[in-house]
């Protein structure tokens, strides 16, 4: 890749050249990009980074490639219609080699209850009833339920819910499948679950299960996500991109290039141009503007709206939406090479550590790790390991410290994780090679992301998924895309934001 040459291209910023300008390169951004532009359509990228992916990126540390943020990924399948990183990567004539991962996560929770997700459905199952064998059937029925969500989107082409005729011809196509998902759309996880389950520790379970990914517990989780990922974990299972998370953005900008498209780095979009109230243009922090017939931004919404229109009055349907829902913490990361001695050959790649369910939302409660080196070992030195451990936190917690307080600060508490760690790595600090730690203030100065959000949780329970906007806005001609619109966090969710994103601006430009 020659990065150096795109530093220094420059797109054309002729009056009306683009047909969509895209604010930002996250996974949402570039699956929205690359589906308009190999339907025609003339597209700019305007990434503020100097490389692509935003939460999906990467860097290089002493022989080391770390993954940003996720590193458990959905969406690589090779069937049914759920599979959209796949998707995303073929509409653009690429695609990505993937290492199947046999373990979705390795659970280490309270009370020495330990379960493995098993890529294999009956194996999970068989392990979780032999924890809770008292709960064999309400295990049964409730995960079957999810399965039913499941079936019914991975029925159809999984498109923008606001293209009326998308939604006329999906119906006709799949009657079922769309009364079963109109069923669901309210509903939450925890109803569900309460209704098959009494065990008030499998109940927890199903709460860590929600909270791993929606970071709130299943009271607040929306049952349409919870369909996809306790579902999908077996059907397309999770794989891990061979050379690291990074290589999913870096294809896609490959393929969008290649059909057409431009990406800009260091180009950071700092003001949205209004003209009678409609986007029609981005000026940028260097001052050049650039003009398209749509403005799309995969920024969150928080920043889409309150930086990058600083002058307007937050649309209704924004404050409607922000009453609805609020900013999630960000997180403390650790990103760690380990000298493999203390990892044994049987370990799995995904763990979740929590000693206390009274802490599973608190700050520095559940602890996330991957270690992608089990399954890609060209990403570390010979005979070492990535370990990439985080766990929530607030920005407010790392504001206003002075360097060397905010230097100590991040010391205390990664050797406070490190510590909990060797619970199942005994020996992990004596084997410590790198160590680099990243805070919510790096969360937000590197990816974007006002005060390093992960992204939005509801306020207090909604139902289900109904209040997630979609990608259009109050303010025509702008677009949003991303983790602040439905379905909401992670890859595969964004790059179905992308696809519905792509589908309706494409419409609106008569594609
Ligand atoms: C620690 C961590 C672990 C995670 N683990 C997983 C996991 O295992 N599996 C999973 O599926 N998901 C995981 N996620 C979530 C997932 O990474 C995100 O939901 C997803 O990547 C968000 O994609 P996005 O397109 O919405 O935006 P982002 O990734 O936030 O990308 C937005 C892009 O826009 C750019 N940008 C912002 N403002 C501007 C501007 N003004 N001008 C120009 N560019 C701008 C940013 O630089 C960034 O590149 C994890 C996230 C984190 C932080």
């Amino acid at each position: 890749m020659t990065t150096v040459s795109r530093y220094q291209r420059s797109a054309d910023t002729d009056c009306e050249l683009y047909d969509a300008i895209m604010i930002g390169s996250g996974i949402g951004g570039l699956v929205t990009a690359t589906q308009l532009a190999a339907k025609g359509a003339k597209v700019l990228v305007l990434e503020r980074y100097i490389i692509p992916g935003g939460s999906a990126g990467y860097f290089e540390r002493q022989g080391y490639r770390f993954d940003v943020g996720a590193s458990m990924i959905f969406g690589f399948g090779s069937q049914g219609t759920t599979n959209l990183l796949t998707r995303a990567l073929e509409a653009v004539e690429t695609s990505l080699e993937t290492i199947p991962d046999p373990v979705q996560i390795d659970y280490h929770l309270p009370d020495q209850l330990e379960v493995k997700v098993h890529r294999d459905y009956d194996k999970f199952i068989q392990e979780l009833i032999c924890q809770f064998p008292h709960e064999a059937e309400g295990i049964r029925k409730f995960y079957d339920e999810c399965w039913r969500v499941f079936n019914c989107l991975n029925a159809m082409e999984l498109l923008s819910l606001e293209e009326p005729r998308y939604l006329t011809r999906v119906f006709f196509q799949h009657p079922l499948a769309c009364l079963g998902l109109v069923k669901y759309l309210p509903q939450n996880v925890g109803d569900i679950a309460r209704r098959y389950i009494r065990d008030r520790n499998l109940l927890k379970f199903i709460d860590i299960e929600c909270y791993c990914w929606s970071v709130v517990p299943a009271e607040k989780t929306p049952m349409i996500n919870a369909g996809m990922v306790f579902s999908d974990r077996h059907y397309g299972g999770i794989n891990y991109p061979k050379g690291g998370v990074g290589q999913i953005a870096q294809k896609l900008v490959e393929g969008l290039e290649k059909k057409g498209g431009t990406i800009e780095y260091k180009a950071r979009v700092k003001e949205i141009i209004l003209e009678n109230n409609k986007a029609v243009g981005v000026r940028l922090a260097d001052g050049r503007e650039y003009r398209g017939k749509r403005i799309i931004s995969n920024a969150t919404r928080w920043d889409t709206f309150e930086k990058l229109l600083p002058d307007q009055t937050l649309p209704k349907k924004e404050q409607k939406w922000q009453e609805r829902y609020q900013k999630s913490p960000s997180f403390l990361s650790l990103h760690l090479g380990v000298k493999s001695d203390v990892i044994s050959p049987d370990t799995d790649c995904h763990h979740i550590l929590l000693e206390n369910w009274e802490q599973m939302e608190e700050p520095e409660g559940t602890i996330f790790l991957s270690i992608p080196t089990l399954l890609d070992p060209s990403l570390a030195p010979p005979n070492c390991h990535i370990f990439h451990a985080f766990t929530p936190h607030w920005i407010e917690d790392w504001q206003g410290l002075s360097p060397q307080d905010y230097h100590e600060k991040k010391e205390q508490a990664a050797a406070k994780i490190v510590q909990r760690l060797e619970k199942i790595f005994p020996g992990l600090e004596d084997a410590l090679d790198y160590q680099e730690v990243g805070t919510p203030r790096t969360h937000r100065r590197f990816l974007g992301r006002e005060d390093g959000t992960y992204g939005p949780i509801p306020q207090k329970k909604l139902m289900g998924l109904l209040g997630m906007p979609f990608n259009q806005t109050a303010i025509p001609g702008l677009y949003c895309v991303g983790d602040s619109t439905f379905p909401g966090q992670g890859l595969n969710a964004v790059a179905f934001s992308g696809f519905a994103c792509a589908h309706r601006v494409a419409v609106d430009l008569g594609f």
